[in-house]
């Protein structure tokens, strides 16, 4: 395919690979930038390659395996001509039409693809604690989502890292399947609203290990322990769960488009309310790096199908004469 391009998707999560099918079936015949296997910042095909079973993807009655399911959505993308590439993207251009995207060198003079629409579709990523055996138990005992992979741990023992908002609402969720969570917090008291504080304390089920960090793992193929630290003393003791979520906030991947779209103060796209155009016409964004709510792999698969359709759409009014059109048709 010739550049310009119609459409480039930059990701390549349930979000971007959604919008490559329906891109791909609109004739578009979509070029996505999966991301680089050796970049520690971006995972091809997203985050449900670093989870295992997912049991709450519609469609799968005995549920599959995260990267099964990525791998699905790929083929169904590639079988209607979109065509992947394994780069990520290190400078975008999106003050003239055709968009301009950079692979490899950011300096280079010339961009390495350029197209009339691009959607971006980057996701987020949950920050972790930076420990050697966390990316061999993530998904066997460590987990990021007590959504999604909450249901496995009933009956177990079930610590939560973290003091904000999303700490408490997890342990709070985990109550239903555990009989005790125990809430692992950095400090003396929770960063969480007063409210979602008072639901924690009232419930029975909750219990706070306060002033102590996890500094480490135990459990070669699955969870057993973890090894937590009191900030004060310095002592180590070896907590007994085999279920422990990390809840220590998440970073949109939006670095790339500071001062060029619309993010609000934590980073996440802004687009309009209830659909996926950001602030340059031309520009469409879904998944994770707009949501801070949902962050579920059937909501980024939806606003991936929305990217798709406002993409098109705009490329069908605009006609030949993308370069020209300053201002998103209301008209669609
Ligand atoms: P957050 O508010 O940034 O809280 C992160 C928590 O993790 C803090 O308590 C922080 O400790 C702790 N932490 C950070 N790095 C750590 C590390 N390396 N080791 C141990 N602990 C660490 O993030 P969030 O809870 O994900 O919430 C993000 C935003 O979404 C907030 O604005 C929140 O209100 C909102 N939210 C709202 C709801 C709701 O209303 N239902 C639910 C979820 C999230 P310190 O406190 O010591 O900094």
């Amino acid at each position: 395919m010739p550049d310009p391009r119609n459409v480039i998707i930059l990701g390549s999560g349930p979000a971007g690979l959604t919008a490559a099918i329906y891109s791909a079936r609109a004739n578009l015949a979509p070029l996505v930038l999966e991301g680089e296997l050796s970049s520690t910042s971006d995972q091809p095909g997203g985050q449900l390659m670093l989870t295992t079973e997912v049991e709450n993807f519609p469609g799968f009655v005995d549920g599959i395996q995260g990267p099964e399911l990525m791998a699905n959505f790929r083929a169904q993308a590639a079988r209607f001509g979109t065509e992947f590439v394994q780069e990520r993207a290190t400078r975008v251009d999106m003050s003239s039409r055709p968009f301009k995207v950079w692979t490899g060198d950011p300096s280079a003079p010339e961009p390495s693809y350029t197209a009339h629409a691009v959607i971006v579709a980057t996701g987020a990523r949950s920050l972790m604690l930076d420990i050697e055996a966390e990316r061999r138990l993530l998904g066997h005992g460590l987990s990021t989502c007590a959504t999604c992979d909450g249901f496995f741990f009933r009956g177990h023992e079930i610590a939560v890292v973290g003091g904000g908002d999303s700490a408490i609402e997890e342990a709070i969720f985990l109550t239903k399947f555990a009989d005790r969570v125990t809430i692992v917090h950095r400090r003396g008291e929770l960063r969480a609203s007063k409210i979602m504080q008072e639901r924690a304390f009232k419930n029975d089920k909750i219990t706070f290990l306060w002033h102590h960090t996890v500094d480490d793992l135990v459990g070669e193929k699955s969870l057993e322990g973890a090894v937590v630290r009191d900030v004060r003393t310095g002592e180590t003791h070896v907590l007994p769960v085999t279920g422990l979520f990390v809840a220590i906030g998440h970073r949109p991947n939006s670095d790339l488009f500071t001062d060029l779209l619309d993010m609000d103060e934590a980073g996440y796209l802004k687009t309009v309310p209830g659909r996926s155009l950001t602030n340059v016409v031309g520009v469409f964004a879904c998944g994770d790096v707009q949501d801070h709510t949902y962050r579920q792999a059937i909501t980024a698969a939806g606003s991936g199908c929305m990217a798709a359709i406002d993409a098109e759409r705009w490329l069908e009014a605009v006609g030949d004469a993308p370069e020209t059109i300053n201002e998103t048709p209301t008209e669609w």
